[in-house]
């Protein structure tokens, strides 16, 4: 079971930041993860009076504040457009809907969980964190870092024009994912992004221009063998390493295909 000693409503960051330097206080999110856990916490730090549960669409970049929740980020109609579908779709299997209620983004994020869809999701797009002390961070330089005592406070999506598409398996329903796969066309070319391999999950560039002539079903497969070959995969109770690395080739190759336009590759 997890207990608390003391739980803390800040009505600042500094302070919610003091209270977390100390190693038996936590900052409590929706909690979820957490409560998996039987442990002991000295002050349970709530930042759910800052006003941090909103997500703000400007002109160029989206503001997703630490306190929003999966189901508001699932339903928020920008995130959809600017994703063509790919944000909700990496949400919508997360357990059910009254868990994605509570479930937060900052303890999506900050926790850097190997099997997470969110941060696969959000690894895909030009995506920065804000921390209170260590500022604005890429979301890939976020995930190589060590887990600290700092606050996330947000999470930025740049409007970067991009087209992504999102894919999981999961073995059933409501279940982790075997396999977490987001593929985007961008500017600087395409990428496959895949977690629950089933370490955090990794970004892997077209380096070698398989799909600079266009995406084709060739294409698309040649670059589905080329991620499964530049993903180091593990084996856990949900699948072996050989299941992953096929489940990659598959998963990338349909990304690739929904990217060229085919909505229902198979
Ligand atoms: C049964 C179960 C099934 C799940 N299935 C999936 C799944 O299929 N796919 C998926 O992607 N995820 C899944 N998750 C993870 C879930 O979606 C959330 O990511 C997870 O619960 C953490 O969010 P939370 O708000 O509950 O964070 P909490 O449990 O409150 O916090 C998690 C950690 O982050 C820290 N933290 C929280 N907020 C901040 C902040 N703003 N700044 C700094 N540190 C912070 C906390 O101190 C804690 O260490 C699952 C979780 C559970 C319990």
């Amino acid at each position: 079971m997890l207990t608390f000693n003391q739980y803390r409503k800040v009505t600042s960051l500094e302070e919610a930041y003091e209270l977390n330097q100390k190693k038996a206080n936590k900052i409590i999110g929706g909690m979820l993860w957490m409560k998996m856990g039987a442990r002991n916490i000295g002050t349970a730090i709530d930042l759910s009076g800052l006003g941090l549960d909103k997500i703000e669409e400007k002109e160029d970049e989206f503001s997703i504040g630490c306190m929003t929740s999966l189901r508001d980020l699932e339903l928020h109609p920008g995130l959809d457009a600017y994703t063509g579908g790919a944000m909700r779709e990496s949400l919508r299997h997360i357990v059910g809907v009254q868990f994605r209620n509570v479930a937060t983004v900052g303890g999506s994020i900050f926790g850097r969980f190997g099997f997470s869809d969110v941060l696969t999701m959000f690894l895909a797009l030009d995506s920065y964190v804000e921390l209170y002390k260590g500022g604005i961070v890429s979301m890939d330089q976020f995930a190589a870092m060590e887990r600290d005592n700092d606050i996330l406070v947000r999470v930025i999506v740049k409007k970067t024009p991009l087209s992504v598409a999102y894919l999981s398996h999961r073995n059933t329903k409501t279940d982790f994912p075997v396999i977490a796969c987001a593929v985007a066309q961008t500017e600087q070319g395409v990428k496959a992004v895949i977690g629950a391999r089933p370490y955090k999950a990794c970004i892997v560039w077209d380096n070698d221009d398989i799909l600079k002539e266009g995406i084709s079903l060739e294409s698309a497969k040649a670059f589905g063998e080329y991620v499964a070959d530049h993903v180091k995969t593990g084996s856990n109770m949900r699948g072996s390493k050989e299941y992953r690395s096929h489940l990659i080739k598959v998963l990338v190759r349909r990304g690739c295909q929904v990217l060229g336009g085919e909505q229902n590759a198979n």
